[in-house]
């Protein structure tokens, strides 16, 4: 399972760091005897799904990187599915619907892994009803930093189970998940309603998480000829027989929708429109300096608007940035420390960049974003900016995660701080005391 290193970088494009080693598992065993490799030789360990984080997260320099593509079997039994963790969401779903079944809450691109997702939150369209997808997830087995095999859940091992999701792989290594699965649609109705201001926009979105008039929506702003194009994009799902006049929807909503489009697709040709997105973007530029972040519900108007004016349309290269409404109540993820409302925005600017200049300029614009984020309650989705910058400074984490929680699961589990060391989230000087 070693073999040559290639895992200098990631999908951001802006971190290279160089391994010692890169050893790519297939199996359990093999991930635990990834992690004996790490113990016996000192290395700090760096867990690897897609590769698709922006900063760094599934980077290590001088240390071991565990690419966990090779643990992808995909078991559905029942109304559960378990997966290995380095499976994509694309082939979890190819697997459950030959069941006729989907996952509920998925992320837009079916191409990043069950264990990078987990290990962060997933957020879809449908976050607005289920939460994340951590929140959907029943049962996991981790391997401990010192390389001991846990099953946990709800009921069993419940911190460790508390800590993994969301937990960027700091206390231990995902290698199968779980998941509860629903009836998947055969087909969907999509919906594509355009406005001219925010304002109208916010109150249809509002309507939207209010009424179950869809089964997933999102708002995207998108930068076009020097101006933001303000829409909303929606599915109903349709089960078989089932029909649905697209039309009716105007009615439901207020008078701000100018133009509205509607069409129909096959459940998983929607699910994985995106899956040409990496490549196309790659074309455009290598260089995804991205940020996404959780705003207090209540403050999402205030934010957006600020956001809208302080950007330029062109310095998003013809980019979009997108919104995803949250059910906090649903989130079931304790180990990140959520904002104390029941509603949140997820925020997602995803620019992509052909020079490495360009990037690192539109990060630097991405520092008072950030401070205005923070001072507004927001909290960071930690799959790009600031991670891995002084942004994200060791106090950051302190508030990002529920630190008493992470340290009690971390002494316990990793007491050497070998797993996630290049997040410089948490040491073992944390640890004493
Ligand atoms: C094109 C694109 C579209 C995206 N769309 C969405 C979206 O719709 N919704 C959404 O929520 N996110 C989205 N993301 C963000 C994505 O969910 C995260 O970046 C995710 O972490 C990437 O998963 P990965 O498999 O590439 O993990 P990696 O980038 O390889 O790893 C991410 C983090 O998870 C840890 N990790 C990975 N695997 C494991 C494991 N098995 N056990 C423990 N820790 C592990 C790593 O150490 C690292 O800290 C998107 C990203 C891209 C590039």
């Amino acid at each position: 399972m070693d073999r040559a290193a290639s895992h200098t970088d990631d999908f951001g494009g802006l971190v290279r760091r160089y391994p010692a080693r890169v050893l790519r598992a297939t199996s359990l065993i093999e991930v635990v005897k990834a992690v004996e490799t790490a113990k016996t030789t000192g290395l700090p360990l760096a867990v690897r799904g897609a590769g698709h984080s922006t900063r760094g997260q599934s980077l290590v320099e001088g240390g071991v990187v565990l690419d966990m593509t090779g643990v992808e079997d995909v078991v559905v039994q029942g109304s559960t599915a378990t997966i290995g963790a380095g499976a994509t969401w694309e082939s979890v779903i190819r697997e459950t619907l030959k069941r006729g079944l989907t996952i509920p809450v998925l992320p837009d691109f079916l191409g990043i892994t069950v264990g990078g997702t987990v290990s962060v939150g997933g957020v879809g369209g449908q976050s607005f009803r289920h939460g994340l997808l951590t929140s959907v997830v029943d049962r996991l087995t981790v391997v401990s930093g010192e390389g001991e095999v846990v099953s946990c859940s709800r009921d069993r091992n419940a911190g460790l189970f508390d800590a993994v999701r969301g937990g960027l792989g700091l206390c231990g290594v995902i290698t199968d998940a779980t998941i509860r699965l629903v009836r998947a649609p055969e087909r969907v109705a999509i919906v594509k309603l355009r406005y001219r201001a925010l304002g109208d926009l916010m109150a249809d979105q509002r309507k939207l998480t209010d009424s179950g008039l869809l089964d997933y929506f999102l708002t995207s702003f998108a930068a076009e000829d020097g101006t933001f194009r303000l829409s909303i994009e929606g599915v109903k799902y349709l089960h078989a027989g089932e029909r649905y006049r697209g039309e009716a929807i105007l009615g439901e909503l207020g008078e701000g929708a100018r133009e509205a489009t509607f069409q129909e697709s096959a459940y998983f040709d929607y699910a994985n429109r995106l899956a040409g997105l990496p490549e196309l973007d790659r074309q455009r530029g290598r260089f995804h300096p991205w940020m996404a972040m959780f705003v207090p519900g209540s403050r999402g108007a205030t934010f957006l608007a600020d956001l809208l004016g302080r950007l330029e349309p062109r310095e998003l290269s013809e980019g979009h940035l997108m919104t995803y409404v949250v059910d906090r109540r649903k989130i079931d993820t304790p180990i990140i420390r959520w904002p104390d409302e029941d509603w949140l925005l997820l925020v997602d600017i995803p620019p992509t960049f052909a020079s490495l200049a360009e990037a690192n300029s539109f990060s630097r614009r991405c520092v008072p974003i950030l401070g205005r984020a923070r001072a507004l309650g927001a909290v960071m989705y930690p799959i790009g900016f600031p991670v891995g910058t002084e942004h994200m400074t060791r106090d950051d984490w302190r508030r990002h995660f529920d630190w008493d929680r992470l340290v009690a699961v971390k002494r316990k589990v990793d007491p050497a701080c070998r797993l996630g060391a290049p997040l410089g989230a948490i040491t073992r000087a944390d640890l004493q005391g």
